[in-house]
């Protein structure tokens, strides 16, 4: 079986993977090299996923390999986009979860807004000896300036899908599963992957 390895060590990405691309042996890149650290310094989403990516392969030294990297984030009309690539770390660079999350919901605020449109963007690249791919997925809604229920993570309890009145944290996680940026993005990977 071909091996797809993944440059990220996050647990749940790695599983969502793995779930979608069973026609492959999945790893996380840390499973076969030591971490290291990848400076992430593109200005879009494609950029960043593409530079992990270019990075993992690299320091794999196996011409043979298939890495696969995402990037995502969330992105605010009202703010111009914000926090968007920055998502991460947009309550300062270690900042957790909850900081980013209050953040967000105190610059909204700070626009004397209650709301605003909003969406998530994930990226995924592919990269094997000859050849790049990304490919993107998208979920729309509204960004609210509280925080409801526990579901989901990072930005989720503030995000309300659009047909929805729920916010991800307080629906499902099967209807985050359905819409999901990630879901969709992952869905084009699995089928550029089929005819590498
Ligand atoms: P990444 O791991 O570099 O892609 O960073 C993604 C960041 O964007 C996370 O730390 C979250 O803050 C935010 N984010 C991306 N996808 C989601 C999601 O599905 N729900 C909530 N926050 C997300």
């Amino acid at each position: 079986m071909k091996k797809l390895v993944l440059a990220t060590a996050n647990k749940g990405k790695v599983k969502e993977i793995k779930a979608l691309c069973k026609a492959y042996e999945v790893a996380p890149y840390t499973d076969l090299i030591e971490e290291f650290e990848i400076v992430e310094d593109a200005d879009t989403f494609k950029g960043n996923a593409l530079i992990k990516a270019r990075a993992v392969y690299e320091a794999l030294g196996d011409e043979d390999a298939v890495v696969l990297a995402d990037d995502s984030g969330i992105s605010v009309d009202i703010l111009g986009g914000a926090p968007g690539i920055f998502s991460a770390r947009y309550g300062g660079v270690n900042a957790s979860d909850k900081e980013n999350l209050y953040k967000l919901i105190a610059e909204i605020k700070a626009k004397g807004a209650s709301s605003s449109p909003a969406h998530y963007t994930a990226a995924i690249a592919i990269v094997t000896k000859d050849k790049e791919r990304t490919v993107h997925g998208w979920m729309y809604g509204t960004a609210i300036t509280e925080a409801r229920g526990e579901k989901g993570f990072g930005y989720d309890p503030m995000f309300v899908p659009a047909g929805f009145d729920k916010t991800l944290g307080e629906l499902d996680d099967g209807v985050k599963k359905e819409l999901s940026h990630r879901s969709k993005a992952l869905a084009l990977a699995s089928k550029v992957l089929k005819v590498l």
